[in-house]
């Protein structure tokens, strides 16, 4: 039981950060130690911060995937040009002969 009491008296600090979400964590620290202006959320991984009503923001997230997609589309209308050209083509020589 002497434990317990030991760790309760020890020179320790809960800070609370809060993300965007709403989340709430608290971190235990020593009580000389800095407090970190930002800490990651152990739940969704977004940066919290200590003003529950101002969390930081959200990172954006690189638009990699967006700009793959839209060259995949470009792509694919290119394609559908080509062939409906060809299909054009086969059509008009079919009729001229
Ligand atoms: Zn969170």
């Amino acid at each position: 039981m002497g434990e317990v009491e030991r760790g309760e008296s020890a020179p320790r600090r809960r800070i609370p950060f809060w993300c965007a979400n709403g989340h709430e964590t608290r971190v235990i620290l020593a009580r000389e130690a800095d407090v970190p202006e930002f800490w990651d959320c152990p739940r969704c991984g977004l940066p919290a911060g200590q003003d529950q009503t101002a969390p930081p923001p959200v990172p954006r997230i690189e638009p990699y995937k967006t700009h793959l997609a839209y060259v995949r589309e470009r792509r694919s209308d290119a394609d559908g040009d080509a062939l409906l050209q060809e299909a054009l083509d086969r059509l008009r020589v079919r009729r001229g002969g």
